[in-house]
């Protein structure tokens, strides 16, 4: 099945990557809604959070432990940042291969809408 994120990872489709190791990439979102908005990624596709399994407990953290490297990388870490994990339609996730969020370079708003 053509996945999107699983492009990026072979190099079929163009992004801006800002990390990469053995297990995860990262690149700027192409829509982005803050001014820094990042995506990590594993390499392999697994469709969304529902689908991690117990196996996977290492690399769901290291998705975040990347992701806090990134913002402090990028200079958003001291002033605060946010993860986000879509799942599913209603979650809003529209691309079906796991990523987390990385948000900030502005203030958030809580509740999410
Ligand atoms: P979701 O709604 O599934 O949580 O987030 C998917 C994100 O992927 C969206 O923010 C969307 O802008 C981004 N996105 C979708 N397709 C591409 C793409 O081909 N390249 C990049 N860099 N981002 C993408
Ligand atoms: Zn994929």
């Amino acid at each position: 099945m053509a996945c999107a994120f699983c492009d990026i990872i072979a190099g079929r489709r163009p992004a801006t990557l800002v990390y990469e190791d053995e297990r995860v990439a990262a690149f700027h979102d192409i829509h982005p809604a803050a001014p820094v908005h990042i995506l990590v990624i594993p390499r392999e596709h697994i469709s969304g959070p529902d689908a991690l399994a117990a196996g996977d407990a290492t690399l769901a953290g290291h998705l975040i432990v990347v992701a806090g490297r990134i913002a402090q990388d990028l200079g958003i870490a001291a002033d605060g940042y946010r993860l986000v994990l879509n799942e599913g339609r209603q979650g809003g996730q529209s691309v079906f291969h796991v990523h987390l969020h990385l948000l900030g370079g502005r203030r958030m708003s809580w509740p999410l809408g």
